[in-house]
């Protein structure tokens, strides 16, 4: 074929997937060929462009026009009038006045000037061609670690470079690497959590399905740091799409050499496997999850030891997050100085989130470390869809509950740190006024009771507790004292559960209770009168304290 005029790029990933996107892609193939133009125009599949509510999308390049909601029937008619007859069909562009390019329908605004670090290959390569991926700079910084760095000058540009973990603990990256790198063993692992289980965060399955190559060379360079030479990627079951391009990626990445024993001609070896997880959210806490690597219930360690110390099989592992290692590259390519003029002092860089909830554009964006709630909602998401703001929740349901108080406050981990918050994973839920604060809480608790996998005493009980005190705040049918039972409840959780699991409901309910208490109270109804089983019981607890 000679080299293309022009390309149709067509996101596909699993939610278009569903929804057609190959049988669209086919359509555009057949059409152009039927039109005798397969030697002009190449139709690609990337990965997601980034907006969720806009059906299968498709770019017309270089003319960066970008299409929405197709079908099949649409792709034949854009072949026939824009690439056939060279006019652009208006009635089949995103929702606005002009066709959108790539970059908009991306949702880079200026203030993402810094440019994306993790998504920059989504949706512009194709993920299942690692040639692709190696024509956008792809495996250069493994290349040069290899080749021109020792692994503690790798270990320490992690450290320079200020990364913090992007799953949502937010510890600096390097340091926990430093913890792993000086163990001595006979085996080591680096594993890469790609589990991703919290409600509304779908930001790790997007980058691997966009870009899988990004996070095998992350892998391979923390391999490199720690003298590491066995890696998995744990992946849940659900992530199909993600499973299959990612173990298409590793088979390529192997039969390059750039996998396998002496990458780029080192002594530098390292191979990846995949491990497929059953879908327990628990199984996202780290032991939890080298439970479920070994084959047994995933339920999490007692720590210490630490993973860093005694890993998977008992071995020093280090485990990150799938968005944590994607960034690695860049790091290594551009250097740590580079990074960190992007972000904020204490979170450099960017950060991925997934929107979801009242606004016009949920979907996937990169951002700087430190962009508002409100610029993430007027600028990237376009705003409400309808209804003014109410509350938004941060990294899922394990996440605290903002009021519009907290809109102007630059979303880094010490900036939410300060005014008693956690930023989380990623995941960011924005609520109009039609939900209800206690029937939103009651989902919450309804997720948490679902997965708790009932080990320690805390959990599988307070759990109960806090699904009927929320069952009755959201029927307006609460009794007096149910606001402070919630909170000795979840706080006595918090301290004394056994996983983050258990500790997390005090999250939601505790920060629901600093900004919506009239409406909690105004749930209480003073005729009901608590059951005297309760009485008796909640008597007997005061008793033990
Ligand atoms: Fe299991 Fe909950 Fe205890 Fe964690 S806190 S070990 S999920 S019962």
């Amino acid at each position: 074929m000679a080299q293309p005029r022009m390309y149709v790029m067509i996101p596909i990933d699993a939610d278009t997937a569903l929804i057609g996107g190959r049988e669209v892609k086919s359509r555009f193939s057949s059409e152009i060929a039927r039109h005798g133009l397969s030697d002009e125009v190449a139709v690609m599949e990337t990965g997601s462009f980034g907006p969720s509510n806009q059906g299968v999308l498709a770019a017309v390049q270089p003319d960066g026009v970008v299409y929405g909601n197709l079908t099949p029937e649409k792709a034949a008619e854009i072949v026939r009038e824009h690439l056939v007859k060279g006019r652009v069909c208006g009635r089949f562009f995103l929702p606005g006045e002009y066709p959108p390019t790539v970059k908009e329908a991306m949702q880079e605004r200026p203030r993402g000037e810094a440019g994306r670090i993790v998504l920059d290959n989504c949706g512009r390569i194709n993920p299942e061609s690692i040639e692709e991926y190696i024509a956008a700079d792809g495996y250069e910084a493994l290349g040069r670690a290899v080749s021109e760095m020792t692994p503690e000058q790798v270990l320490e540009e992690v450290k320079q470079s200020g990364l913090r973990g992007r799953g949502g603990a937010g510890f600096p990256t390097g340091v926990k690497w430093g913890f792993c790198a000086p163990c001595k063993a006979e085996r080591k692992f680096v594993i890469c959590n790609a589990d991703e289980g919290e409600p509304g965060t779908f930001k790790d399955r997007l980058i691997m399905e966009g870009d899988p190559h990004k996070v095998i060379e992350g892998m391979a360079l923390c391999a490199y740091a720690i003298s590491a030479s066995e890696g998995f990627v744990y992946i849940r079951g659900e992530y199909k799409l993600s499973i299959s391009r990612m173990r298409q990626a590793i088979d390529e990445a192997r039969r390059l050499g750039l996998l396998g024993k002496n990458i780029f001609g080192s002594d530098f070896n390292f191979d990846l496997e995949i491990k497929i997880g059953a879908g327990a959210y628990i199984c996202g806490e780290e032991t939890a999850l080298l439970e479920s690597m070994e084959g047994k219930r995933g339920v999490p360690r007692m720590k210490p030891p630490f993973p860093a110390e005694k890993g998977y099989l008992g071995y020093p592992t280090n485990v990150n997050n799938v968005e944590t290692l994607a960034a690695v590259p860049a790091i290594i390519r551009c250097g740590a100085a580079w990074f960190k003029g992007m972000g904020t002092e204490s979170t450099p860089g960017t950060k991925v989130y997934t929107i979801i909830g009242h606004v016009q554009r949920p979907g996937l964006i990169e951002v700087s470390a430190g962009v508002t709630l409100r610029e993430i909602i007027n600028e990237y998401a376009d705003g409400m869809s309808e209804g003014k703001f109410k509350m938004a929740q941060l990294g899922g349901t394990a996440g605290d509950v903002l009021g519009t108080e907290m809109l102007d406050v630059p979303m880094d981990y010490d900036a939410m740190q300060k005014v008693g918050h956690v930023l989380g994973s990623g995941a960011i839920l924005i609520m109009n006024q039609s939900v209800g604060i206690g029937e939103f809480l009651d989902c919450c608790m309804q997720f948490f009771l679902h997965e708790s996998c009932g080990n320690c005493n805390p959990c599988r009980n307070g759990l109960k507790v806090l699904k009927d005190i929320t069952g009755r705040f959201k029927q307006g049918k609460a009794y007096a004292g149910d606001i402070e039972l919630m909170e000795e409840v979840s706080m006595t959780m918090k301290s004394a559960a056994f996983c983050p699991l258990g500790q997390s409901p005090a999250a939601p309910l505790m920060s629901a209770l600093r900004y919506f208490r009239p409406e909690l109270e105004a749930a209480i109804d003073p005729t009901m009168e608590r059951p005297r089983t309760q009485r008796v019981r909640l008597e007997l607890a005061e008793l033990m304290v």
